[in-house]
C-alpha cells in the first residue's frame, strides 16, 4: 500500500504512548463523539446516555464532544490523575492520536506534533507506513459516519 507512494512517511515513523496525557488538553479544542462512542461511554460508565450527556457531554451545532475543563488546562472531563478514565472506550479522535491528517502532512507538522507528545522520538519502535494508513483510514471511516473531526485539540 506504501510502496511505489511518495509518502513522505513510507519508512514508517517513531511513536510509543507514554501515557502521558498531554494529549487530553492544553489547549481549548474538540473531542468529538458519536451516538455510538457515547453508548459505549455510557455502558462503560453505567449510567444512561441522558445522565452522560448531561455530565460529560456539550453540544456544539448538530454535534457532541467531550467537556473540557477551562480553568484546568483545557483537560478532558475523563482526565483523572493524567489518565484517561475511560481508555477502553475512548474515542476514535483519542484512539487514531498521533495519526491524524493534521500531524502528517509534513515532516514539519509531525516535528510539531512531537512537541507535544513524547511519544514521539527516535527512541520508539517503528510504526509502518501501513499501520499509519490504516489508522488515518480508521479516522476517516468515523468521520464519513458522523465523527465530524474538526478543530482538535
Ligand atoms: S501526548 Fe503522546 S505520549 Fe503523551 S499520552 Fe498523548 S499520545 Fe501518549
Amino acid at each position: 500500500m506504501c510502496e511505489g507512494t511518495d509518502l513522505w512517511y513510507k519508512n514508517g515513523l517513531r511513536f510509543n504512548c507514554t501515557g502521558c496525557g498531554k494529549c487530553c488538553g492544553g489547549v481549548p479544542g474538540y473531542v468529538w463523539v458519536t451516538e455510538q462512542e457515547m453508548l459505549a461511554i455510557a455502558q462503560y460508565l453505567n449510567i444512561t446516555v441522558e445522565l452522560l450527556k448531561r455530565l460529560y457531554i456539550r453540544q456544539r451545532d448538530n454535534r457532541y464532544a467531550l467537556i473540557e475543563r477551562p480553568k484546568y488546562n483545557y483537560d478532558c472531563i475523563f482526565l483523572k490523575d493524567k489518565k484517561c478514565s475511560i481508555y477502553p472506550v475512548r474515542p476514535i479522535q483519542c484512539k487514531t492520536f498521533p495519526w491524524w491528517e493534521y500531524n502528517l502532512k509534513s515532516k514539519d507538522s509531525w516535528q510539531a506534533a512531537a512537541q507535544n507528545c513524547e511519544g514521539i522520538n527516535a527512541e520508539a519502535p517503528l510504526v509502518t507506513c501501513l499501520e499509519i494508513v490504516q489508522q488515518l483510514k480508521l479516522r476517516k471511516l468515523e468521520d464519513d459516519h458522523g465523527g465530524q473531526f474538526s478543530g482538535e485539540r
